[in-house]
């Protein structure tokens, strides 16, 4: 690395990533990319009820899943680890000793009380621009507790030791960190070392105007994960949470992102999160993607589906998934969408049925069969010839067969083009299912 620039991502491991966290490690990340800078991977448990190393790992892999890698931190190795608070207890004794030589801090009934400088705090963000914080009122600003009477380390101090230990130059963190940071500036000055420039980055809010939480749908990067969306195309939605390109471009790319990515440009107002324009996006992503990774994540959808796709021959399952392709905008939707494909034992649509399986339609369904089974060369031109023809014998609309047809093969009212998947499935099934539709009037 040839820059100076360090940055870190610093997760309490909670037991899953949040996207608030994820976009924070993309930007930091970010940040590295542009600069030619060192991201450092820093895990804050100091909270030991938790089990660290399960939690960490789901951090870890929401990471990996976004593509998002470090440079320093767990399981990547560093000069200047441990790279877990739980295991720097000697550093953090040797710099509180630091401050007990500097007078800084006293006994309070078991705990021990970092004493505060009287004195106006001015950070200089780089998103949030100069702020100023009165902490001469003890009153306001009480001396703030940095160890527990039980001898566990608050926050704050870990935090900026080990900002300081491991020589990190940017902290770019959440706004909800603004706040405390008059506190970690005086503990900058305390032990004497340089300050990093801060940069805190709006919260992302519901689109109610709520801060997001925990609970609120598509907090936590498994949502992405589990439903089928793209890892490129969730982290290009997260840039878009608090930056943009200047001329309103959605869809773009990490290295373009990377190499316009500043820390002055990221937005001052709030981020409002959308989980439909996330998906809109992924869409998008899906409809360019090659076709060779189409057909492999779309096996793997349907597999974990419960779909068996080994019994049935490649090139049945290529076609079939070429109908389904521009069709869906996560992977998540393809079973329901195309798993008629797969099997002859499906639901039929509850409201298409009441709609459609009525008595008028039980002769025009056994028309559309007797027109099909005397196609000859079962393609799509022919079976859409066949059933025109049998909606003009009958005197009947082509939409009055065409519903109650593909209800009965598929067992939905919406879905790829009849004509063509009616070709894919091939004469004997499609017979057998209308066969079977027909049992159902
Ligand atoms: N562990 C803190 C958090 O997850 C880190 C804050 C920081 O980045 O300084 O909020």
């Amino acid at each position: 690395m040839s820059s100076d620039i360090r940055v870190r991502f610093a997760p309490s491991p909670t037991g899953f990533l949040h996207i608030g966290g994820a976009r924070t490690a993309l930007f930091n990340w970010l940040y590295a990319k542009h600069t030619g800078g060192t991201l450092v991977l820093r895990v804050e448990d100091t909270d030991r009820a938790r089990n660290t190393e399960e939690a960490a790992r789901a951090i870890y892999d929401g990471l990996r899943w976004l593509g998002l890698d470090w440079d320093e931190g767990p399981e990547a190795g560093g000069d200047l680890g441990p790279y877990f608070q739980s295991e720097r207890e000697t550093i953090y004794q040797t710099y509180l000793e630091k401050l007990r030589d500097a007078d800084r801090i006293y006994d309070d009934a078991g705990a021990v009380r970092f004493r505060f400088a009287r004195e106006k705090v001015v950070v200089d963000d780089e998103i949030c621009g100069h702020i100023e914080f009165d902490m001469t009122s003890p009153e306001t600003n009480p001396d703030m507790t940095i160890r527990r009477p039980d001898g566990s380390w608050i926050f704050h101090f870990v935090n900026v030791v080990d900002d300081i230990e491991m020589k990190i130059s940017h902290v770019i963190r959440g706004e909800d960190h603004l706040s405390n940071t008059p506190k970690h500036v005086q503990l900058y000055r305390a032990f004497g070392a340089p300050l990093p420039r801060f940069a805190h980055i709006p919260l992302i809010l519901n689109k109610d105007g709520s801060k997001m939480s925990k609970r609120d749908q598509g907090a936590s990067i498994n949502t992405y994960i589990d439903g089928g969306y793209l890892p490129e195309a969730v982290r290009n939605y997260l840039c878009l949470l608090g930056w943009s390109p200047k001329d309103n471009r959605e869809k773009i790319e990490i290295e373009e992102v990377g190499r316009l990515f500043e820390l002055g440009k990221i937005h001052r107002k709030n981020a409002s999160f959308d989980l439909d324009k996330c998906t809109w996006l992924n869409g998008e992503y899906v409809r360019e993607l090659s076709d060779d990774r189409f057909h492999d994540l779309a096996r793997q959808a349907l597999e974990k589906a419960g779909i068996d796709l080994g019994k049935f021959s490649p090139d049945y399952v290529r076609a079939a998934l070429e109908t389904c392709k521009g069709k869906f905008k996560i992977f998540s939707e393809l079973p329901p969408y195309g798993g008629f494909y797969f099997s002859d034992e499906f639901e039929y649509n509850a409201e298409g049925v009441a709609k459609h399986f009525v008595s008028e339609n039980k002769p025009r369904l056994l028309s559309v069969r007797e027109a099909f089974a005397a196609v000859e060369n079962f393609d799509a031109a022919n079976l859409e010839a066949a059933l025109k023809a049998m909606a003009a014998q009958l005197g009947v609309k082509v939409g009055a067969l065409v519903h109650p047809t593909r209800l009965a093969v598929t067992g939905s009212n919406a879905g790829p083009s009849l004509y063509h998947l009616l070709e894919i499935l091939g004469k004997d099934k499609v017979l057998a299912r209308i066969d079977r539709a027909l049992s159902k009037f």
